[in-house]
Parts: C-alpha cells; structure tokens; sequence
C-alpha cells in the first residue's frame, strides 16, 4: 500500500493475552494497525467507535459472546469481515451460519501465519475492486460494481465472502467448478482449508437465495450455477 494510506485497522477481540498477543506481533508486522480487546461489550463498542476494516473474534469471551457481536454488527448492516477464532470444529457451521455471519474460521491452536493470510483474504473480499458487470442468471441479478444481490429485484444480503463465490460461479455459467478450484479462485489459499468451507458457503447462499438460488451441485465433483 502506498506510504500515505492508512493501514487497514485490524481489531482482535480475544481474552487470552498469549493469543492476543502474538497476533497483535504477526499482524503489526504484517503492516497492519492492531486494536486489541478482551471482553465482548468492549469489543463491540470498539466495533462500533473505531470501524475496523476486519475483526478476528474469538467465541468464548466474557462480557458478551463472540457469536452474540457478530450478530449483532449483522443486525446493524455492518459487513465488516469476521473471521472467528473457535476451540470447537462442531461450531464452524454455526458461527458461518445464516444467522451468525461469520466470513470465515479458524480453529485453536492455529498458526498466527495463517490468521494474517485469512485477515489479507478477508480484506482482499471486502475491497475487491470488482469489474462493474452485472450478471443475470434465472431470477437472480448480481451486481459486481456494486456488490449486491437481487433477488426478483429484492436485495439480499450476502457477506464478502459468499458474494465472491456467487460471483464466481455466475461468471462460468452451465460449468463444473470443482471445490479445489474454488478454493483457489475466492479464497486463494486451497492448501489452507479444507474444502468444507466451500460446503459451508454454498449452504449459506442456497439458504439466503431459497429457490432462486443458481448453485447446483454436481455429486463427487464441485458445483455449477444454473437458471433456477
Ligand atoms: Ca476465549
């Protein structure tokens, strides 16, 4: 980035200092400003006051639960991307999940390198500097420029991260993506993740989309977006 620009500010809401710590170390050097908070009321104000442009959030936190903020930075129209930090793998669907709206997840111990590549990606989503084509296929426009979906002219909301592999589907129409290649082409980390979170977000969009929604899945094989 250039020397001018404000570095992308990166809020850790965690309440174990080891944790908090060295991701504040990775993502400071990474180039990224650092704010730290340890109890979920705090933490939200702090979402609130200081407009972070990615919030690591951890799901155990005392105050008020990590889920809980996300849910309600969601409810506010806040779509500032949430990547979770969670102990258990059984929450991944939850805290991804339609009411939840997590972008992505990371599960403890992790490597902090890989928190600061799931943070780049996260913010590289949310900034996409997308061509400004619009894609109709059956009931469903989808609005690169803008970054939004109709549905029979009706928006839905779509986090960063769904709306990417949406996108990317609808641009390849009628073709078989395998989950592999997805992996590469909106996450750009395949070796990372398992494809999983490729199932993960597909859900959350057939769930957001209902019968609209294009994505057909092809058994043994990826996916494919179809008119409805
Ligand atoms: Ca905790």
């Amino acid at each position: 980035m250039p020397p001018t620009e404000r570095p992308p500010l990166v809020l850790i809401i965690e309440d174990e200092p080891p944790i908090a710590d060295v991701l504040r170390l990775y993502l400071d050097r990474a180039g990224y400003a650092v704010a730290v908070e340890s109890d979920g009321m705090r933490g939200l104000a702090a979402v609130r006051e200081r407009r972070p442009d990615a919030v690591i959030l951890d799901v155990g936190l005392p105050g008020m639960d990590g889920t809980e903020i996300c849910r309600r930075m969601r409810a506010e129209d806040d779509w500032t991307p949430v990547l979770f930090c969670t102990a258990r793998d059984d929450e991944v669907d939850r805290v991804l999940g339609l009411e939840l709206g997590g972008d992505d997840y990371i599960t403890k111990p992790f490597s902090p390198r890989e928190v600061v590549a799931r943070v780049k990606v996260a913010l590289r989503h949310a900034h996409a500097p997308d061509a400004g084509d619009v894609l109709v296929l059956g009931s469903v426009t989808l609005d690169r420029g803008a970054r939004r979906v109709l549905v029979d002219g009706k928006e839905v909301a779509l986090t960063a991260t769904e709306f990417d592999l949406l996108a990317y589907l609808m641009r390849h129409p009628g073709r078989v993506i395998t989950r592999d290649h997805l992996l590469e082409e909106v996450w750009g980390y395949a070796s990372a993740v398992g494809t999983r979170t490729v199932d993960v977000h597909v859900a959350q969009v057939r769930a957001k989309l209902g019968d609209a929604s294009p994505i057909r899945t092809v058994r043994g094989v990826g996916y494919s977006a179809e008119a409805a």
